[in-house]
């Protein structure tokens, strides 16, 4: 046993970016997984590490902390894909680099967990599958475990198709509330999904709504079909630490986008900067506050502001970006902390409330939208 060893809990993109910068560092690390694999929380459907908050590429900033590409991470550009209004009306946008990378989650070969885990364990990184570990002790611990609560959810499938590469990205209230619906293409596999930040007790009109949208926008023929469903968890403000031992990363501390859910870059960053926090004997808090805050705030904002803006707004946005020569700047723009920002977060945060654990549904059998999600129900809706 090395002097330095350090308990991670879950092994997703936070706690295993925890691990691996730890274990790179000379710690000795166990980390604890409650699944025999990696990525189950997932279905091989692909999502987006978004290339628009930070002036450094995505790709960059992973380089910098000591994160391979060893896993599916394919480029697209503005002009890869469409948005469609709440009339279809479709817009294409300018980037000067890509929007965001399109990656695989799941435990498949390709996928950004397994990428992760590889990593881990080349490094000699201790994972004890099959361990779910609810409480932990006194010791230096780094809590990774997702989310604990649903303020969105995603309801869609996996398929084979014959498309192309490329993205679609739809805003309508009436398939996606307060959301978007999105198609990723990566040969010959797809994902199509719709989220909504209310009403989840119609998750499945809203699902059935955006299939028929997307079959209006495109042709797109879909074989051997695969339905999945999630949800993401965001805080008013983090909570990412107890008693300076237990430090807390990802989506269980409230690292998560509340705007659009696009959580996996503050995973692994947040991740990241616990296990420095450790390695350097720095303030936790104070690197988050440095380098994460100001974002996550502003995410917020974002989010009040997006779901105030009901289909008329979301045109206006739209016509707004197509007269764009590059939307990357706007959009990072937005998510910079600004007086106005900080304002409306002020005004969001007592809005939104963190909600830290659903209520459990406790009907048998059941097929409601959180059993099929987890065993979860929300704290504040009628379930089933
Ligand atoms: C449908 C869907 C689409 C999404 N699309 C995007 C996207 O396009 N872009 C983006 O950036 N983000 C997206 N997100 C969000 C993103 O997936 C999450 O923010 C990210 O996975 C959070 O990482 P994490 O490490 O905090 O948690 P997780 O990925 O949830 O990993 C937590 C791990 O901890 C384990 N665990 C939990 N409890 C315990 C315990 N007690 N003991 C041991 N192990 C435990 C779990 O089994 C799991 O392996 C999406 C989410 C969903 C649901």
């Amino acid at each position: 046993m090395k002097e330095k060893a350090v308990t991670v809990v879950g092994a997703g993109p936070a706690g295993l970016t925890a691990a691996i910068t730890l274990a790179k560092n000379g710690y000795d690390v166990n980390l604890f997984e409650q699944n025999n694999d990696v990525g189950l929380r997932f279905n091989g459907d692909f999502q987006g590490l978004e290339n628009w908050t930070d002036e450094e590429d995505t790709l960059k900033i992973l380089s910098r902390i000591g994160i391979k590409i060893n896993f599916l991470c394919h480029p697209y550009s503005g002009n890869d894909g469409l948005f469609y209004g709440p009339k279809l009306q479709k817009t294409q946008v300018n980037t000067s680099r890509p929007l965001f990378y399109l990656i695989e989650r799941g435990s498949n070969d390709n996928s950004l967990d397994q990428g992760l885990r590889t990593q881990a364990e080349e490094i000699g990184v201790n994972i004890l599958w099959g361990q779910k570990l609810d409480s932990v002790d006194s010791k230096t611990t780094i809590v990774g475990t997702g989310p604990k609560a649903a303020d969105a959810i995603a309801k869609g499938m996996v398929f084979k198709t014959s498309l192309k590469n490329q993205f679609i990205g739809f805003v309508n209230n009436k398939i996606a509330p307060k959301a978007y619906a999105y198609l990723l293409v990566n040969n010959g596999k797809a994902t199509f999904a719709t989220c909504m930040f209310e009403d989840f007790k119609n998750e499945k009109l809203y699902y059935e709504r955006s299939l028929r949208v997307l079959k209006s926008a495109i042709d797109i023929d879909v074989f051997e079909p695969k339905e999945f469903g999630g949800f993401v968890n965001f805080f008013n403000e983090p909570i990412i630490s107890k008693d300076d031992k237990i430090l807390y990363a990802g989506e269980n501390a409230g690292f998560q986008d509340a705007l659009w859910g696009f959580g996996i870059k503050y995973a692994m960053l947040s991740g990241y900067y616990a296990a420095q926090s450790i390695i350097h004997k720095q303030d936790y808090y104070a690197l988050c506050e440095r380098y994460l805050f100001p974002k996550l705030q502003t995410s917020l904002a974002n989010r009040w502001l997006f779901a105030h803006l009901y289909n008329p707004g979301y045109t206006f946005v739209l016509n707004k970006m197509k007269s764009m020569d590059d939307v990357i700047p706007a959009l990072r723009k937005h998510y910079n902390s600004s007086i106005s920002k900080k304002i409306i977060y002020s005004l969001a945060r007592r809005w939104y409330k963190t909600r830290l654990i659903d209520k459990q549904c406790m009907h048998e059998h059941c097929d409601c939208v959180w059993c099929r999600h987890g065993k979860l129900a929300h704290a504040s809706t009628e379930v089933c």
